[in-house]
């Protein structure tokens, strides 16, 4: 069968690669960003009982009201954002839904997308499915911050979209207040809509804020934001996350979300809304991770890998340029065979395949975890 791929360059992600290649050699998993330990009890408990309770069925098509009634009251309560829980929130199947979803809204053929470069992975390939061109641009190195002059040159009449991701995976970089500031003036004069993708939201370090678009009265006017309970509730397996759009956008939004998955699992949404009205449960996370960050830190002392400064996500790139000059592929799959720890190679996020020797490793492990890991990491 000669069948014409509408991805012809796409193969399995690197996320399951790398798992699959730390499994089959017993490797300790730093690849693919998920925990190693199980969500709070009280939260597997609240599923267990809405299930019992009976909500087994369909969920309304935007989401369960009490849930996005919770999303709007935390978004006002931390970025002063007022978002009607009826017309401008909408919960999906994980931010990658939402992130399909908003793209498919918006994108036409022809239509550009701007993508900050390392961009996550599924950007690009979602852009394209809309026939849309994603146009990248690379973040300044080593500060990974924003290149204004180059996100001017790079808008032109085809410009739709911006696609965002700040707390940034894989660099850890966050925005400022400034930052929104200079955004929302190279935006102004033009009617480009922004996609900020917000996972991170609630893993932000040292005292830092997490400055996103729901910030920003202007910007937000002009965004989808999207966020994900997976990285707030050491749930990635739940798949459940959101986007907060104005009306006009969420319309757009929802005709698409109603024809991918119509709605959401209806007991994990009844749970999160009961779990978010204790608010230290996102509070506390930048304590909490902050604490693996900075022991992975400590581990790693004396040995030849140097990392890079992470001020959110839980993840730290090691540049190991001192040990080999291999690409990161190949070091990658090296070090996962040969020295048992598993890492992901950030030259997979940019279309050129840019290699700094860098490998980004996921700190949202157990202690004992974090230490075999880096007991191997100071042997090499
Ligand atoms: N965006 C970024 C930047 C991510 O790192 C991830 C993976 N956690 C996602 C989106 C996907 O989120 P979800 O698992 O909620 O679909
Ligand atoms: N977001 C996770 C990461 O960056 C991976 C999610 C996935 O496997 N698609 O590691």
């Amino acid at each position: 069968m000669q069948l014409p791929s509408k991805l012809p360059e796409v193969g399995a992600t690197i996320f399951s690669e790398m798992t699959q290649l730390a499994q089959e050699c017993g490797a300790i998993n730093l690849s693919q960003g998920f925990p190693d330990f199980d969500p709070d009890p009280e939260l597997q408990e609240l599923v267990a009982r809405f299930m019992r309770a009976g909500h087994n069925q369909y969920a309304p098509m935007p989401g369960v009201p009490a849930l996005r009634e919770r999303i709007a009251a935390k978004t006002l309560a931390l970025y002063g954002a007022a978002y009607d829980p009826e017309t401008e929130i909408t919960v999906t199947t994980g931010a990658t839904e939402a992130l399909y979803a908003s793209i498919t809204a918006v994108v036409h053929p022809g239509d550009e997308v701007i993508l900050l470069e390392p961009a996550y992975d599924c950007y690009a390939p979602i852009v394209r499915l809309s026939g849309g061109v994603p146009v990248p641009l690379p973040l300044e190195y080593p500060s990974w911050r924003i290149d204004w002059q180059g996100l001017q040159e790079r808008i032109g009449p085809r410009t739709r979209l911006l696609l965002l991701n700040f707390p940034h995976n894989p660099t850890g970089a966050v925005l400022s207040p400034e930052d929104l500031e200079a955004l929302a003036a190279v935006l102004r004069p033009t009617p480009v809509l922004v996609l900020s993708d917000e996972v991170y939201e609630h893993v932000v370090f040292d005292g830092l804020r997490h400055w996103g678009m729901s910030a920003h009265p202007e910007l937000r006017g002009r965004s989808f934001v999207v966020s994900s309970f997976a990285k707030t509730y050491h749930t990635t397996g739940w798949k459940v996350g959101y986007c907060l759009a104005p009306a006009e956008l969420t319309r757009e939004l929802r005709k698409v979300h109603q024809y991918i998955v119509f709605s959401v699992n209806t007991p994990i949404q009844h749970a999160y809304a009961a779990f978010l009205e204790d608010r230290r449960r996102y509070l506390e996370l930048p304590a909490f991770y902050q604490k693996k960050r900075d022991l992975f830190l400590s581990l790693l002392e004396g040995s030849r890998f140097r990392p890079l400064p992470c001020r959110g996500t839980y993840y730290l790139l090691l540049d190991y340029s001192r040990i080999s000059d291999e690409p990161e592929g190949a070091f990658a799959r090296r070090l996962t065979r040969e020295h048992g720890v598993a890492a992901i190679p950030p030259s997979v996020f940019y279309h050129d395949r840019t290699d700094r020797r860098l490998l980004r490793f996921c700190f949202a492990k157990r202690e004992e975890t974090l230490r075999a890991a880096a007991a191997r990491l100071r042997r090499i």
